[in-house]
């Protein structure tokens, strides 16, 4: 056995073009499993995304601001290289659909090849959450349809402060 873990840091790496309630419900409800909780954007240079990397860490700090143990960070590269950066032992990940775990079991067992000492954490989704994505609302906002019922308060508030 290796020695035990003192300290559980885990980080939720995604693109967060915008971060919706889906996201935020997982995060809710991994708080209390770890001691640290990184939100941390992958930028890559390629995609072109609705919103810019300050507004996607501004919408996801307005979410978060009351919880020390909810931070935000910017990574490029491969995401097991910047758990590594960040010290943290675990990757954390939701799942909605079988398309989302296969999709994962890849990418968890090349990240255990990689960094064997890394574990990736999976969470169910909620099922009143399964159906959104980031994608849904950014066509929600193209079309200019509620999106209420798709995204936390925190980014909400961020939303409306872009518009003023
Ligand atoms: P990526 O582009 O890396 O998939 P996303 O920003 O789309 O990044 O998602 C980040 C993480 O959040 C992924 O693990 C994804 O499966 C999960 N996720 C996305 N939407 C939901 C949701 N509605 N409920 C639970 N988890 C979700």
């Amino acid at each position: 056995m290796t020695s035990p873990i003192t300290s559980r840091i885990a980080v939720f790496p995604g693109s967060f073009d915008p971060f919706t309630i889906g996201h935020f419900d997982i995060i809710e409800r991994a708080v209390p499993l770890f001691d640290q909780i990184i939100i941390a954007i992958g930028i890559n240079s390629q995609k072109k995304y609705l919103y810019s990397l300050e507004q996607r860490l501004d919408f996801i700090n307005n979410c978060f601001s009351q919880v020390d143990s909810v931070t935000t960070a910017t990574y490029t590269g491969l995401t097991i290289n910047f758990c590594q950066s960040v010290n943290a032992n675990f990757l954390l990940r939701g799942i909605r659909t079988v398309g989302d775990f296969e999709y994962e079991k890849t990418i968890a067992q090349l990240n255990k090849s990689l960094a064997p000492q890394i574990e990736s954490i999976f969470m169910m989704c909620a099922p009143q959450y399964s159906h959104i994505s980031s994608t849904i609302v950014r066509e929600i906002i193209k079309n200019e349809g509620d999106l209420k019922p798709f995204l936390p308060d925190g980014v909400l508030k961020g939303m409306e402060g872009m518009q003023e």
